[in-house]
């Protein structure tokens, strides 16, 4: 039995997902104590129930704790189902971390799966639906995975009623990925998301995003969506010669759309101004696939509390170490995978 401290670090809801995942693809179980303890309202929330609940149905597994605010979950799985899923979070809990937990396990069903999740689809503090299609999925694709995600219904806080439908081929082994240099820029843009409120707010955002980044009209484009309710995100995207990275900005009550944009763009000229090839959202969320594709290396431009928590969580379960070495102006991470047979000859 793994045992893991949630309070580690970041002390997020991402550890608990990776434990999940990691759990699922090693068949080896574990328990978190100090779930989210470092978040304002501390442990298992709407969305980490219904990831929890999904990692269990996937895999049969036997849980205690699995409930509202639970701080100590233990989870013991069994083998990996494909099927077609269904998940409601029940709230607007962001659909795109539910599958951050599941993913990887279905990667390694034996036949494909077809996962549709309700809820959030843009929410603050998590990925994007875009992203993930954007920016995560194709380096998945370089892996050697094949993994399509759709965008049924936006879902937006509070009113969520989101949708994202997601095909998993399995796939027998994940590929190491290098991924030093985002090599030369093929094109940038943005997209300004707007569900129920006035069209100037995505005008002004995008115009905004003109100035301060040099676009033109013709890479910025309105996406009015239909949704339960208000909803606004402003999109950036820089598709480079090796990978695409997206940067979000989320319009809220009582800042302005100049504002909005304003940081937005400042988040991503400290990317640009860096040689780092992915962003430090992508940089977390890819360490999991690189670790169970026993290898792997990638530059960027922030060492993260989520990276270094999700580096501490995967260590426990696989045999891999992660190097983290600041360079002029970049991270570089690596991923050496420990052959476990091998060593104790050596030693
Ligand atoms: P946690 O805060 O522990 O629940 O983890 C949040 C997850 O959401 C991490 O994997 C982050 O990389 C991801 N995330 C948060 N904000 C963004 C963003 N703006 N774009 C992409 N991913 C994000």
């Amino acid at each position: 039995m793994i045992t893991i401290d949630g309070s580690y670090g970041e002390g997020g809801g991402q550890m608990l997902r990776s434990a999940l995942a990691l759990s699922m693809v090693t068949g080896q179980a574990f328990t978190m104590h100090s779930i989210r303890a470092k978040r304002s309202k501390k442990g298992l929330l709407r969305q980490h129930l219904t990831a929890v609940k999904a990692a269990q149905q996937i895999c049969s597994a036997e849980v205690t704790g699995a409930e509202l605010n639970s701080l100590q979950l233990t989870f013991i799985p069994q083998a990996i189902k494909h099927g077609n899923y269904k998940f409601e979070i029940g709230t607007a809990g962001s659909t795109t971390l539910v599958l951050q937990a599941i993913l990887p396990a279905l990667l390694f069903a034996d036949d494909i799966s077809t996962v549709t999740i309700t809820g959030g689809t843009h929410n603050q503090s998590a990925p994007p639906a875009d992203f993930l299609q954007l920016a995560f999925l194709p380096q998945l694709t370089k892996m050697g995975a094949n993994v399509e995600l759709n965008i049924r219904r936006h879902g937006f806080f509070p009113a969520g009623g989101g949708e994202i439908n997601v095909t998993v081929h399995p796939c027998k082994q994940l590929k190491p990925l290098v991924l030093i240099e985002r090599g030369q820029e093929q094109q940038r843009f943005a997209t300004s998301v707007i569900s129920n409120l006035p069209s100037h707010i995505a005008e002004r955002e995008l115009a905004s995003l003109q100035t301060k980044l040099g676009l033109t009209a013709e890479q910025c484009r309105i996406q009015a969506v239909r949704a339960l309710g208000n909803g606004n995100v402003l999109l950036l995207a820089f598709a480079d010669e090796h990978v695409t990275n997206v940067f979000t900005g989320f319009g809220e009550y009582g800042v302005s759309a100049e504002k909005v944009a304003t940081l937005l763009a400042k988040e991503a000229k400290h990317f640009l101004s860096s040689s780092a090839a992915v962003d430090e959202y992508l940089a977390d969320q890819l360490l999991l696939p690189m670790a169970l594709a026993k290898g792997g290396s990638f530059t960027t431009n922030i060492l993260s509390d989520h990276c270094v928590s999700n580096i501490h969580v995967i260590e426990k379960f696989l045999a891999v170490k992660f190097n983290c070495q600041s360079q002029s102006n970049n991270v570089l991470i690596e991923c050496i995978y420990q052959d476990l047979a091998i060593s104790p000859a050596i030693i």
